[in-house]
Parts: C-alpha cells; sequence; structure tokens
C-alpha cells in the first residue's frame, strides 16, 4: 500500500450523485437497491480510479486489468455507510481478494476496534506499516507499526500466502538489483522504475533503498 491521490471528481459523480442517492432511497427491494447501488459502476468513475491508482489495487498493489476486473470498492461499505455510496471521497480501485468476502468484503474495524482501515488517500501507510523483504527467507511482510496498521493488515489479508508468494518472487529479484545500484546504473533505473507509483509492489521496492548500504545476503536494517 502507497499514499495516492484520487484527484478530481468525475463530472459523471458530481451531475448524478443527488439523483442516484435518491435512486437507493427509494429503492423498496434487495434487487432495486443493488441495482441503484450500481450506479457507481460508470465507466467514466472507473477510468478515473483506474488512471489514479494506475490499474493496482489500492490496498495490495497487485495490478489487476490484465488478470481481472477492476472492482470499485467503497472504503467505508454501502452496507454501514448507504450515504457514502456515491462520495468520491470514499471510492477506491481494488482487487476481487482484497475486496471479497474472505478479506475487508463489508468489514470496516472503527476506532473501538483499533480502526478505522488505513485510507491510502488520506493516510500515509509508512506511519502504520513497514514493508520488510527478509534475503534468508526470501520473504516479503507488511508489518504493522501500529493497531490502526495491524487491523488493516488482518482485515486485507495483506500477507496471505498466496500474494506473499508472487510478492516476495518479484520483490527477491528486485532486491539483487539494490544490491547493485550503487555500482550499476542500467540496476539502478530499473530499481527506480520499480518504485514509481505505477508499479507493481512498490512501497516494497522503496524499501529496498534502505538495504543497499550493507554486503549481499545482509538484511535491511
Ligand atoms: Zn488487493
Amino acid at each position: 500500500m502507497i499514499r495516492a491521490d484520487r484527484g478530481t471528481e468525475p463530472t459523471v459523480l458530481s451531475s448524478k450523485k443527488a439523483a442516484w442517492d435518491n435512486a437507493v432511497a427509494e429503492a423498496r427491494t434487495k434487487q432495486a437497491k443493488k441495482a441503484a447501488f450500481a450506479k457507481v459502476r460508470h465507466q467514466q468513475i472507473r477510468t478515473a480510479l483506474e488512471e489514479a491508482f494506475h490499474g493496482k489495487c489500492a490496498y495490495c498493489e497487485s495490478k489487476i486489468k490484465h488478470v481481472s476486473y477492476t472492482q470499485i470498492e467503497h472504503y467505508r461499505p454501502v452496507s454501514k455507510r448507504q450515504d457514502l455510496a456515491f462520495c468520491w471521497d470514499n471510492l477506491l480501485l481494488a482487487c476481487g481478494r482484497c475486496n471479497g468476502a474472505e478479506f475487508k468484503g463489508d468489514q470496516f474495524p472503527e476506532a473501538d476496534a483499533d480502526g478505522p482501515l488505513l485510507d491510502p488517500c488520506s493516510d500515509d501507510p509508512t506511519d502504520h506499516l513497514d514493508f520488510v523483504f527478509d534475503p534468508v527467507a526470501g520473504l516479503t511482510t507488511v508489518a504493522p507499526r501500529t493497531l490502526r496498521g495491524q487491523v488493516t493488515v488482518r482485515t486485507l489479508g495483506l500477507n496471505r500466502p498466496d500474494l506473499r508468494t508472487y510478492r516476495s518472487s518479484c520483490i527477491g529479484k528486485l532486491a539483487v538489483l539494490a544490491m547493485l545500484a550503487s555500482e550499476h546504473a542500467d540496476c539502478a533505473a530499473l530499481l527506480a522504475e520499480a518504485q514509481r507509483g505505477d508499479a507493481e509492489y512498490s512501497a516494497f521496492a522503496r524499501a529496498l533503498s534502505a538495504s543497499t548500504e550493507g554486503p549481499p545476503g545482509t538484511a535491511a536494517d
């Protein structure tokens, strides 16, 4: 997870929000309500979020579009905050795993449960999370520094095994580049590319810079 800027509210949202809110309020059946909420999946909104988050999940930083459809995620779920269904500041781009019932789903721990969850558009994730690569085990870990970080990692499954395995494979290769970066400009350039906001798992790539000081095989401090 990295800090992100969702940018300007799409015009369709500002112009239709009131009508869409009314349709939700007037929906009398579960099916009608579901159809009313679905207005948020307008292509203009999806495109704006895909651009803001570079086609990546706002939570786990996995690229989505090449293997699946992006999901428009309500940071505060509509099951708890219907009034925020069409609020631009409540919308994120997410993958189906972070956003699915197995992980976040309709969960939203509030302050009384060590929340709220980290919001990449208003919180700096590095205030709450460390992105650690252990070169001996070859494993990446999102390590909480705060209670909010802890509840975020747990709720979103940010160290779930399949994500962790794939992410560790990517970051393991970058760790080699990081060790060579001070002496090889091409390695430094590749590392810098991996640290850009549009790169997968850039939070981990950015954290690797701290490990370039030591000899090969040493852990990041
Ligand atoms: Zn995700």
